[in-house]
């Protein structure tokens, strides 16, 4: 941008939001600033011409250059002057309409190559003070080998570990994470772990979608954030802090299940369960304790395709009680979206693995895009799952369709090479999210449990962050709809479908 511009920019207070996607644009973003500082657009009206902009050059593989002159010639009133509010509109209608043959282009990965892959080793561990010092005994952990006395050995023992896998990380030691700089990049942050103590609860009821059916299942939070990084990931809309938080006091945690009723207990929330599990022994530890007590259900949530905790535990009836779960995407999906995550063919391998170890094995196809051949692309995917896991052994498969927040639909669009799922046309949801409309949502969960329902009549199926009229109207066009939910949880008894 030449000093002029900036000027023009500094004069007009543009936002950080939109001095960030502004900036987002490259060497075009002198034009682009132009552009919208002499049509006068409002500050707000700033910051959604970009996000629109960028979707519509990405969906339509335009450069931003092209777009401009097309907007030049579109973007006027009834007297045929150029002006703010026709701009904007123009934008606004642009990105509304649903794209001639879809945006199947789309499904290329941006630089023709796969984006799977290991994920970088960390560059920086941050240790809060007083971690390390904290004296707090630690009851008696009889299933862990080298069981520590205090949080604070526990803390030191982590540490360790974590050193060890990523020796050339330089560690430091702060007072608070408040004096740790944020990267602006979300993806760069990734590469600082942060030990910290949690302080407060692990466990805590999946907030669901306020006015959805709910699933009964419970969070454990363990680790915050993850070292993978999918494109359209939610966490970025939520997190704000300067790496991911591995919480040094975890072994607290095992106090808190005790008391645990016939729940679903999970930690691939706010992380995948298994991405850290060389640096930190978290989903080993907590399987080894879910399978001693014999209940409740842990399930090991992952897109990894690391399978040693099933390999070392794998004896005994009571491995019913951990449940090996993964999300899975249509390859040429995943190749494009899914950054640093095992391919779905090594994660069908690993769950076939798993499956004849005598484990149970949750399928999640979540979150689901819709963009031509969709369905084609899933029913294949489901037919490989199915081959690749018994029906006897599937103990759950969970679906649901892509939903986004503003926050993160921006990431989505501004993060290198962009997301597919910018192409998406949603509307706003009955919970203010993003959402593809109501029946095309019923239509494509419809197609999806009935292939599911031919091949496996008992498997519990059920719908994440949903409301009741979906859920209903999908029961009724499906023969054996969602059965089997009442053995997943008590929390399942308010589906009556
Ligand atoms: S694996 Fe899950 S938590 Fe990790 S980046 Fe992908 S979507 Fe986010």
């Amino acid at each position: 941008m030449t000093t002029s511009t900036f000027r023009l920019i500094e004069r007009r207070t543009l936002s950080p939001t939109a001095q960030r996607r502004l900036r987002a644009f490259g060497e075009q973003s002198e034009a682009v600033a132009e552009l919208f500082l002499s049509r006068r657009v409002t500050s707000m009206g700033v910051q959604e011409g970009l996000l629109l902009l960028r979707e519509i050059c990405l969906r339509e593989q335009i450069s931003t250059v092209d777009m401009l002159d097309r907007i030049e010639r579109h973007a006027v009133d009834h007297s045929g002057a150029v002006c703010a509010a026709g701009f904007l509109r123009w934008l606004r209608d642009r990105r509304a309409t649903q794209l001639e043959g879809g945006a199947a282009h789309l499904l290329s990965p941006p630089d023709g190559t796969d984006v799977h892959g290991p994920a970088p080793g960390f560059e920086r561990v941050v240790v809060e003070a007083g971690v390390l010092g904290d004296q707090t005994p630690l009851g008696r952990l009889p299933w862990l080998s080298e069981a520590p006395r205090t949080i604070g050995e526990a803390a030191l023992q982590l540490l360790l570990r974590v050193c060890g896998c990523h020796p050339a990380a330089q560690v430091q030691v702060v007072p608070s994470f408040d004096s740790v700089a944020r990267s602006a990049d979300f993806a760069q942050g990734k590469r600082t772990l942060l030990l910290a103590p949690r302080g407060r609860r692990f466990l805590r009821a999946c907030p669901c979608a306020p006015t959805a059916i709910g699933c009964g299942y419970q969070n454990l939070d363990l680790i915050q954030n993850c070292p993978m990084d999918c494109s359209y990931c939610f966490l970025p809309g939520y997190l704000n802090q300067p790496g991911i938080v591995v919480y040094s006091d975890w072994l607290r945690v095992f106090a808190e299940l005790e008391s645990l009723g016939n729940v679903r207990v999970g930690t691939g929330e706010l992380s995948d369960s298994l991405a850290l599990e060389r640096e930190t022994g978290f989903a080993h530890a907590l399987a080894a304790w879910f399978i001693r007590r014999g209940g409740p259900t842990l399930e090991l949530k992952t897109k990894t395709a690391d399978v040693s905790v099933f390999r070392d535990l794998a004896t005994g009836s009571e491995i019913e009680h951990v449940v090996a779960g993964w999300t899975i995407t249509p390859a040429r999906l995943g190749r494009r979206e899914e950054r640093l995550t095992a391919s779905v063919q090594d994660r069908l391998e690993a769950a076939a693995e798993v499956a004849g170890l005598g484990y149970r094995v949750a399928l999640h196809l979540d979150p689901m895009t819709l963009y031509p051949g969709w369905l084609g692309d899933h029913l294949e995917l489901l037919d490989q799952a199915l081959s690749a896991v018994p029906t006897d052994r599937l103990a759950w498969i969970s679906l649901g369709l892509m939903r986004v927040n503003e926050r993160v639909r921006e990431r989505m669009a501004f993060r290198a090479g962009g997301s597919l799922t910018v192409a998406s046309n949603f509307e706003r949801g009955f919970d203010g999210k993003l959402r593809y409309p109501v029946q095309q949502r019923v239509a494509a969960y419809t197609e999806i449990l009935e292939h599911i329902r031919r091949r496996a009549q008992e498997v519990p199926v059920y719908l994440c962050m949903e409301e009741s009229s979906v859920w209903r109207e999908v029961s009724s066009r499906v023969t054996g709809g969602f059965v089997g939910l009442d053995r997943l949880s008590k929390g399942r008894s308010q589906w009556r479908g």
